[in-house]
């Protein structure tokens, strides 16, 4: 583990290039005879790490030479002349995520049982995938390269850990060196760059919270609009992470974190005309309040780091009640189903639920599924397995059954526990779907 550590950040394995994985009939790439499994190692002499660098090298330019390495091998070396907005009409390999040098005590990854699915074990902090989907990075192996890198091809914004902007705090959280987890110079540099940059603290009762938390809002803070949002949000202990430095989040510390930054939000909001340092909603929901309305969220910059999801899920449910207005379901009364999500979220939902059956005649209920895979605090619906959505079997009633899209895997129906959905339906006898609130709407249609 402290050679881990110690490490700095790493790249996998991997060859040299970007590699072709579609090519689109009739496109640019076709008729230059390029296929899947080739490589795009060059262009105009700038070697390609990925297909971010394509893109970047090849934007805006018509006159560009192509180095490619064949699937079998053979060299080639294209000129070619195009339209300013002609497209390759190319796919590319996904990125492969650079890991993480950090160990952080609140770690994800030690709170995984220790058979779970290997993906649940990668620890990455990647720029790239910073700038591509929001995840977060700490800086703190950033080398100057990848520095470069950002500020070159304009990988802006950029989601940063920050946790403290007290060193000691922050070393402590990481478990690194001060000198390594001192980020300042690199901040300084990105910020200096126009690179816009959103910060994330996860909350630990007693280490970073009280005086330090208010020190670390008033610091980025004080970058804005540079710094444009910070997320707080709680850590989340499941039932194998037992590192006796973690106290675990009450309701209580909830309440009281939620009476602490409402004050300071109100003061950000009158001198920077933003809410800026946001609460995560697990924290409202843990607490017992209600979530902040539409305005408190602006144009909602922490979304995908959980931040109003609940206030926007309800503003969504609500046109989709108007949409049910004027497109009632033909036999309402068959609309007769279960659907079940975590512990935390089921409430909020039964409520919206509750009313649209009463408005429309349908019948579908919700059902609150505890999380035994992970357990400990663990109770958002996105992390339910497929173990834990049958031992709530005997609580389904009529001919469907609804479980929220985020239990699968992104890109295959596969749970977190390696249950696939059609084994789940196997077990279970009955249609199951997985939804969000557009393909709600489309099955209750
Ligand atoms: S929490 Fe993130 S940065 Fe920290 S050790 Fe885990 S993967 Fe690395």
């Amino acid at each position: 583990m402290y050679e881990f550590a110690v490490t700095p950040a790493v790249t996998n394995i991997r060859r040299r290039g970007a590699e072709i994985t579609e090519v689109e009939p009739a496109s640019l790439g076709a008729e230059l005879e390029l296929e899947p499994g080739d490589r795009i190692t060059k262009v105009n002499g700038r070697p390609v790490r990925d297909y971010l660098d394509f893109r970047f090298h090849t934007s805006g330019e018509t006159r560009l030479v192509v180095e490619v390495r064949r699937r079998d091998g053979e060299d080639w070396e294209l000129d070619i002349a195009r339209e300013e907005s002609e497209d390759f009409g190319l796919s590319f390999e996904q990125i492969v995520p650079r890991q993480c040098a950090n160990e952080c005590i609140f770690c994800f990854c030690k709170g995984n049982p220790t058979d779970a699915r290997p993906s649940l074990f990668i620890r990455d902090e990647d720029i790239r995938l910073s700038f591509l989907y929001g995840n977060y990075t700490t800086l703190t192996s950033l080398t100057e390269d990848e520095l470069g890198r950002i500020i070159e091809q304009r990988l802006s914004p950029q989601y940063v850990s920050v946790h403290a902007t007290d060193l000691k705090v922050r070393a402590y959280l990481l478990g690194v060196d001060e000198q390594r987890a001192d980020i300042t110079q690199k901040l300084v540099r990105l910020l200096d760059a126009g690179i816009n940059v959103h910060a994330q603290v996860v909350l630990c009762p007693a280490i970073n919270d009280g005086e330090i938390l208010r020190r670390t809002i008033a610091d980025l803070a004080a970058e804005y609009p540079r710094i444009s949002s910070v997320a707080i949000v709680p850590l989340g202990l499941t039932r194998y992470n037992t590192d006796t430095r973690l106290t675990p989040v009450t309701p209580d510390f909830c309440r009281g974190i939620i009476r602490e930054v409402t004050e300071i939000q109100k003061e950000l909001r009158t001198r920077l005309g933003t809410t800026f340092a946001f609460l995560g909603d697990e924290i409202y929901l843990r607490a017992g309040s209600a979530v902040p309305g539409r305005r408190h969220y602006g144009d909602y910059p922490q979304i995908e780091d959980g931040i109003g999801m609940v206030r926007s899920f309800e503003t969504d449910f609500d046109k989709l009640l108007e949409r049910l207005q004027r497109r009632p379901p033909k036999q309402p009364s068959k609309v007769y189903g279960t659907i079940l999500t975590g512990t935390l979220f089921a409430p909020v939902l039964a409520k919206r639920i509750a009313s649209m059956n009463n408005r429309f005649g349908t019948r579908v209920q919700v059902e609150a599924v505890e999380n035994n895979y992970f357990g400990g605090d663990v109770s958002v619906a996105g992390l339910l397995t497929g173990c834990d959505l049958l031992a709530a079997q005997d609580r389904i009633q009529g001919d469907f059954l609804l479980v929220p899209k985020q239990v699968l895997k992104s890109d295959e129906d596969i749970m977190l526990d390696g249950m696939t959905l059609r084994e789940l339906h196997m077990k279970l006898g009955l249609p199951i779907h997985t939804v969000d609130i557009d393909s709600f709407f489309s099955f209750l249609a």
